[in-house]
């Protein structure tokens, strides 16, 4: 790759003005440069964790293989706890310029439906935006170029360097940096880390060279969606639907969702989870045809409405991908399983892990060496591990369409329920609630609401068995 095509693609992105960031480029591109840290991928993971190492002062490279502004496959729904991280980045207003303002969420299933607005919270905003990905994330890569990372556009992470063995069971296998390919002239090129830092989403090529693996018995999540025009397009709700069928009318395990856009769209989508035996044979094209079919009439969905194609993609929860640390590397986002198995919402974590990762990153590369990088499971474990544990637990229950069918119709009975659930689902849950006995308490409590007897003892065993730290021994 010569350090021209690089210069070329590199960043910056819609609003920064190309001055502000570019014309720096080649040092940096020399083969011989070090980075402090190489990051693969420039989605919320990678590009949260370019922000904050380069706010402190660290040398960082992304490489994204597309060139942003880029569509991404997505329910485009951003809860407070994303809007949270936006704002800490200083990025509020762009968002809410581009995006769209709502108040809360409609749960709609049986029947019945209601809307809940976002909880009154200490440390999260009590509204989220809606906004496309394709919007959103060239935002959030300018950002961190901006904060005086080098962000590659069109630059694709072909191969590690330097693979060495993991220094322990259960970890990573380390590297030194990536080869990375122009995709626009074909030229490769060794780019050299200190640290390297997967986040190349779901699929995690990347991740998997290092060793990474997913464990099948925990809850992965499958969803496609598609853009359709709406006279709700500024609805200020987003809405969910608990009862999505199949073609012949049986519940299938999963929601459905409506999420408007405020530019005349709305984002439509099915979802559903792997713990149910029928999955592999869902037809989730149809799927999505009978959802649409189905939905409320005040959406006025139609085939004809419909904007373009439905695109779909695998969402892994529950931090069911590990090892996440070795000796020079680490995985954050969706290529370490970090979404959200109560609500499939995985931008916030790749915000937030991006964040923690960037925490230990700093620690090791100040002096604190591969012991300092391993602390990033502890920041983990701290901020989710009691949580997930339950969130794995309870998706795993929930995927019986009868105990769904209950949950619903005892839920709905009760506002307050309804409320401690959304709040629950959403993580935003208030501090008081939120150490790691309490939160079980308390996510045990308002299940146990909800479930019958039996349902909450299956749902306490398993939580009590499964711990996020079990993940780096996976299979
Ligand atoms: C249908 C669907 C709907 C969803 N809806 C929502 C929602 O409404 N709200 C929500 O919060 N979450 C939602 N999610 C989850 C969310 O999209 C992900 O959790 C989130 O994008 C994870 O961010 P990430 O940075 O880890 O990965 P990604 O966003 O996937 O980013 C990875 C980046 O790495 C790049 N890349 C990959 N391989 C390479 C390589 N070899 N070299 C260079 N670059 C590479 C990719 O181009 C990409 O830009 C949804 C997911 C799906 C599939």
């Amino acid at each position: 790759m010569s350090t021209s095509a690089v210069a070329r693609t590199r960043l910056p992105l819609r609003p920064v003005p190309w001055s502000s960031v570019s014309d720096s480029t080649t040092p940096d591109t020399a083969a011989d440069h070090l980075y402090d840290a190489v990051i693969i991928g420039g989605g919320p993971s990678g590009s949260s964790c370019a922000y904050w190492l380069a706010r402190a002062g660290w040398d960082v490279a992304v490489v994204e293989k597309k060139t942003f502004p880029r569509a991404k496959t997505c329910g485009d729904g951003l809860t407070p706890r994303s809007v949270r991280q936006i704002a800490d980045m200083g990025l509020e207003e762009q968002v809410a310029a581009a995006g769209h303002r709502y108040g809360g969420l409609r749960a709609c299933g049986f029947g019945q439906e209601m809307a809940m607005q976002w909880p009154d919270h200490p440390s999260f905003p009590s509204y989220g935006y809606c906004i496309t990905r394709f919007d959103l994330d060239g935002l959030v890569a300018t950002n961190a170029a901006a904060a005086g990372a080098t962000v590659f556009n069109g630059i694709e992470a072909i191969e590690l360097l330097d693979v060495s063995e993991p220094i322990a069971e259960h970890r990573l296998a380390g590297a030194s940096g990536v080869l990375v390919k122009d995709k626009a002239t074909g030229t490769t090129t060794a780019l050299r880390g200190r640290i390297v830092v997967i986040a190349d989403g779901a699929n995690s090529r990347m991740g998997r060279l290092l060793g990474t693996q997913r464990r099948r018995d925990w809850p992965m999540g499958m969803a496609l969606r598609g853009y359709y025009t709406s006279p709700l397009h500024d609805d200020d709700f987003i809405e969910s639907h608990l009862d999505i069928r199949d073609a012949q009318g049986n519940i299938v395990p999963g929601y459905g969702w409506i999420f408007p856009l405020g530019d005349g769209r709305v984002n439509v989508g099915v979802g559903l989870l792997s713990t149910d035996r029928r999955w592999k044979g869902v037809n989730t094209t149809k799927l999505m045809e009978t959802f649409v079919d189905f939905a409320p009439d005040r959406w006025e969905l139609t085939n004809e409405s419909a904007v373009g194609p439905a695109t779909g993609g695998r969402l892994p929860m529950g931090f069911s991908v590990g090892p996440r640390t070795g000796a020079t590397t680490i995985a954050i986002g969706d290529a370490s399983g970090a979404i959200n198995p109560f609500n499939g919402e995985g931008i916030a974590y790749g915000y937030e892990t991006g964040r923690l990762a960037a925490a230990s990153i700093a620690e090791s590369l100040g002096g604190g060496g591969e012991e300092a990088l391993a602390t990033y499971e502890e920041r983990l474990t701290q901020a989710y591990g009691t949580y997930y544990d339950v969130a794995r637990a309870f998706v795993r229950l929930i995927s019986e369409p009868k105990l769904m069918a209950m949950c619903v119709g005892v839920g709905m009975r009760s506002e307050t329920l309804m409320n401690e659930l959304l709040a629950l689902m959403a993580n935003l849950l208030r501090p008081d609630e939120r150490g790691p006995a309490e939160v079980a308490y308390r996510a045990m409590a308002t299940l146990g609401r909800l479930l019958p007897d039996k349902a909450l003892a299956a749902l306490f065993n398993d939580t009590k068995q499964a711990s996020l730290t079990s993940v780096s021994s996976a299979a």
